[in-house]
């Protein structure tokens, strides 16, 4: 339900709600606008009618049932679209957030000198795996701390912010540590108690869409985050599983505008991910700031061709650095920034 105050109503009518909200099984979610303040009740119904009679209060507008199953998450609760901040940069403002770095980190050397060639061509975070999810228990599965240690060296380096992957609640503790956003990674979309875990923190999560993840699962995902009290959650797609085999992934497009008229959350495009192939990447990544993406994340690999992992999808740093010069006219035509 949400309780949509007057215009001006005072704080304490507003503590008042929240009060009157918490003595039922709902729990309040407050939604400061330019305007009105909104207080959404969020819970599972069987005390909807206590929550409906909030309507008599003086300084209560209106009481209306949020009509999507992901309620912090959708439209009808949040004015506006979610800018997510990470130190100095945006994400969902009009600058585009440009993700880029390698799949795994594998070296000091290595992450540090593709943190320098990401940063000088423009990228704005830099990625970097130390915990990888891969198919295979024999392939190679991250270096952890030492990786994450890495990645807080290239930060130190360059003074970009990372995103790195959390697999496993346990570990929530210690990428906390390093890290300046953390993923979720499309294996791990409804692993529902890694998703409460990170809705604790009060760092920033990427948020990928699953393999066969509807778009309304993914946003009941993002819900479960919010849910917890963390609203920084950035929504990512890098690709659908179809029958398609001739790229890695089928790269939902439309996902991008069809989330955004449900979310107010904000939504950067992996093409790496969504093609598995170099090739297919810039042009990909360039039709995702043109339907609207606030940012993109890809692989850049200085060895490709010997890289631990993803390789095969990874951008060579003098790519990369084209790519960003392609992006920036078409950024302007739709009203972003570089
Ligand atoms: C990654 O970003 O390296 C990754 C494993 O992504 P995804 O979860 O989208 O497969
Ligand atoms: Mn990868």
């Amino acid at each position: 339900m949400i309780v949509v105050m007057k215009p001006g109503a005072p704080e304490e009518s507003v503590e008042e709600v929240i009060r009157l909200i918490k003595e039922t099984s709902y729990q309040p979610h407050v939604l400061r606008g330019a305007l009105q303040t909104v207080i959404a009740a969020v819970g599972d119904g069987r005390e909807k009618s206590r929550i409906e009679s909030l309507e008599s209060l003086n300084y209560v507008e209106r009481v209306l049932p949020i009509l999507k199953p992901f309620k912090l998450a959708s439209r009808e609760t949040v004015e506006g679209d979610t800018i997510v901040k990470v130190n100095d940069v945006e994400i969902g403002g009009k600058r585009l957030a440009i993700m880029a770095g390698p799949c795994s980190v594998e070296g000091m050397e290595q992450i540090i000198g593709i943190a320098r060639d990401v940063k000088q061509s423009g990228a704005n975070i830099l990625r970097g795996g130390a915990f990888k999810p891969r198919t295979s228990p024999y392939s190679f599965q991250g270096l952890a701390e030492e990786g994450l240690k890495m990645l807080a060296a290239a930060r130190e380096a360059t003074g970009l912010p990372i995103v790195t992957e959390i697999m496993n609640p346990r570990e929530v503790d210690l990428v906390y540590q390093y890290t300046d956003i953390m993923q979720i990674g499309a294996r791990n979309v409804q692993n529902f108690s890694l998703l409460k875990e990170v809705g604790k923190l009060d760092k920033p999560i990427l948020l990928k869409r699953g393999l066969s993840t509807t778009i309304d699962e993914w946003l009941m995902s993002a819900e479960y985050i919010l849910a917890e009290g963390n609203r920084n959650v950035i929504l990512c797609e890098r690709g659908i599983r179809t029958f398609e085999t001739a790229t890695r992934n089928t790269l939902d497009l439309s996902a991008v505008p069809v989330a955004k008229a449900r979310t107010h959350l904000p939504i950067v495009v992996d093409p790496s991910h969504g093609t598995g192939y170099w090739q297919y990447v810039s042009a990909l990544a360039k039709a995702a700031v043109a339907v609207g993406a606030d940012g993109l994340m890809i692989e850049v690999h200085n060895k490709p061709e010997i890289a631990f992992s993803d390789g095969a999808q990874s951008l060579k740093p003098k790519k990369f650095d084209i790519l960003m010069k392609e992006i920036a006219p078409i950024a302007e035509a739709v009203g972003r920034t570089l």
